[in-house]
Formats: C-alpha cells, sequence, structure tokens
C-alpha cells in the first residue's frame, strides 16, 4: 500500500517549503543519513515538533537536534483518493505516526495492504529513495 509513483512526473521536493524547509534542515539532512532527528528545547526538554525558533513552553530560543529512536505508533491516518500532486498515484494512504519520543509526524507504511492498518500498530521507520535528490522516512509494521 506504499505511495505508488508516477514515473513521468517530478516528485515536489520540500524545499519547496522555503522558510519552513529551512527551519527542519537538520531534519532532512537527518534523513539522507537515514535517522530521524527532533528538535529539543535545550531549557525545558519540550519537543519542537513542527521545527520552531522559540520554545512555546519556556521561550527559550536554545534547542538542540536529537536522533529518535525510529519506533512508534499508528496514531491516525486518512485515504487520498484525489491525489494533492501529479507525481502521486492514488489511492493511498497518508499516516500520523505517534514516535516514542512523542512528536507525531506524516509518514506512510510500507509493506501492508491499507486494510491491515491498525490505529496503535507498532511501527519502525524505513527510509525509501524516492527521487535522486529525495528520501523520505517511511513506517514498516513491527512484528
Ligand atoms: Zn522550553
Amino acid at each position: 500500500m506504499s505511495v505508488e509513483y508516477n514515473a513521468d512526473q517530478k516528485i515536489p521536493h520540500p524545499a519547496m517549503w522555503g522558510v519552513l524547509y529551512k527551519s527542519s534542515t537538520p531534519f532532512w539532512d537527518g534523513v539522507k543519513e537515514k535517522r530521524v532527528m527532533l528538535q529539543r528545547c535545550k531549557s525545558c526538554g519540550y519537543w519542537l515538533n513542527p521545527p520552531r525558533p522559540m520554545c512555546p513552553k519556556c521561550r527559550s530560543q536554545e534547542s538542540e537536534w536529537v536522533a529518535a529512536k525510529g519506533t512508534g505508533k499508528i496514531y491516525s491516518w486518512v485515504t487520498f483518493n484525489e491525489s494533492p500532486h501529479s507525481a502521486f498515484k492514488t489511492p493511498y494512504e497518508a499516516v500520523l505516526v505517534e514516535l516514542d519520543e512523542g512528536p507525531r509526524i506524516v509518514s506512510n507504511v510500507v509493506g501492508i495492504n491499507s486494510d491491515e492498518l491498525e490505529i496503535g500498530m507498532p511501527v519502525e521507520v524505513t527510509f525509501e529513495d524516492v527521487a535522486e535528490d529525495l528520501t523520505l522516512p517511511k513506517f514498516k509494521k513491527v512484528g
């Protein structure tokens, strides 16, 4: 049930997000090295997800990037029947994975059929090179 891509269409690169991409550059650099990097407030330990310059809990502007374990569970998902971009073949599921550290990230699950998805299903990260210049973190069922 992984997302299938139309080979004749270029997959949009997250760099097109501009300032949002810049603030999450350590995340994307980590993905290239097959790690899930998360931003954490150095003052109070709050996870800054999505990445941001200031902690909403304590207003500190000091943060650090740490590698997540890469494990979590399915928090929710949605089926796309209409493609948001011509590169993505439908239908496919976009899942919200709650990492063991707490932050939730949007991704896809690979290796199972869509009717096997369950809320709470344990998953672990895997990495898929979807284009020459783009690797994405995806998740697969554990066990
Ligand atoms: Zn803080």
